[in-house]
């Protein structure tokens, strides 16, 4: 149902693009390569007088660098021009272009994607092509909420998209695919109104256009630097409970000098980190450890830890208690600082 209907629109309503008029594997390949980073009406100018200059692969790769080059100026990332060119020098090389999935991805500048594209349209190779108007028709029509940049996702929308390609007709449907994803099933405002799917989308059926497909942020690792200083007073140390909000709220944890509040955590890029940070009044205090590594989801904490031992408490910000020693082991504290305090002089 879902193959017949895109083949169906695909038909009477897929583009009408020069490349799509041909199967010289040279011209389907150059249309790619051009396409990977450009928008089509500029890139159609470009193969055209690529195709002009050059008509055969052979016009190509006896072709200097430099004339590639200026031919390529103004589209941009310009490794793309140098990969064809040396691809080019490749086909000639072996006598002919590639007529295997795995040939194809062997030229320069040709991954996964661009090798299934040249291999269906030009050799009628069963490779479904799997781009971001594919993920997005798929996501929404299948209703599936399966990350597209993570393995598993990758791998689900590849069998999918495999599973659904007619053996017998995979460039018009590799085509059909993109070309939906480009007019049709848009980013935003899909077209559901006039949709030939609108009938079967789960999408659509579920109000969920605007969540699909998924994509899973990034975790930006921070690496943040710590310091403590455990101060030991006539048998008392100080401590304070984390603030709400941050990391550790709630538990507590030995004085943190960084700042004027006690807040500890700091971007490792704004601290200098050494003792001259230390309170005026902290200064002798004994380094017992230094960088004590301790990996968090989201951050890479690297704590040093000073050990200062008076008989006058310092002034400290109000949020610091004096408890105990010995009672100590009643207040929750992070893992990192269990591990801290086990460096402490007895
Ligand atoms: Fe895309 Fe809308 Fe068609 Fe569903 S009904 S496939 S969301 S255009």
């Amino acid at each position: 149902m879902f193959t017949t209907t895109l083949l169906d629109w695909f038909a009477q309503h897929g583009r009408d693009l020069p490349w799509r008029h041909t199967k010289d594997p040279y011209a389907i390949w150059l249309s790619e390569i051009i396409l990977q980073q450009t928008r089509i009406q500029q890139g159609m100018d470009y193969w055209l007088r690529f195709m002009q200059r050059w008509p055969k692969v052979e016009d190509l790769a006896s072709a200097t660098e430099d004339e590639v080059l200026r031919m390529w100026q103004g589209l941009g990332y310009y490794s793309r021009a140098r990969n064809l060119h040396t691809a080019a020098r490749q086909i000639v090389a072996q006598g002919g272009f590639p007529t295997t999935l795995e040939g194809i991805k062997q030229l320069k500048g040709v991954g996964d994607y661009t090798a299934a594209a040249i291999g269906s349209i030009a050799f009628g190779l069963p490779a479904a092509v799997v781009d971001g108007n594919v993920y997005r028709v798929l996501a929404r029509h299948y209703g599936i909420d399966t990350p597209i940049n993570t393995t598993q996702g990758k791998r689900l929308f590849t069998e999918l998209a495999q599973s659904l390609l007619p053996s017998d007709q995979p460039a018009e449907f590799n085509q059909a695919l993109m070309d939906f994803g480009a007019i049709q099933c848009t980013p935003t405002s899909p077209k559901c109104v006039v949709c030939p799917l609108q009938e079967t989308c789960e999408a659509l059926r579920t109000g969920r256009i605007d969540e699909l497909p998924v994509k899973e942020k990034k975790l930006t690792i921070q690496t943040v630097r710590l310091t403590y200083i455990y101060i030991r007073c006539k048998g008392k140390t100080t401590i304070h409970k984390r603030p709400a909000g941050g990391i550790w709220q709630g538990l507590w944890e030995p004085y943190a000098p960084q700042s004027p509040k006690g807040e500890a955590i700091q971007d490792a890029s704004k601290q200098t980190n050494n003792a001259d940070d230390l309170p005026l009044w902290g200064r002798g205090a004994v380094l017992l450890a230094k960088d004590v590594k301790h990996v968090l989801t989201h951050r890479i904490l690297l704590a040093d830890f000073y050990f200062w031992e008076t008989d006058t408490p310092p002034s400290l910000p109000d949020d610091y208690i004096w408890v105990k020693e010995s009672d100590l082991d009643q207040y929750a504290v992070p893992r990192l600082i269990e591990i801290l305090l086990e460096r402490l002089p007895r």
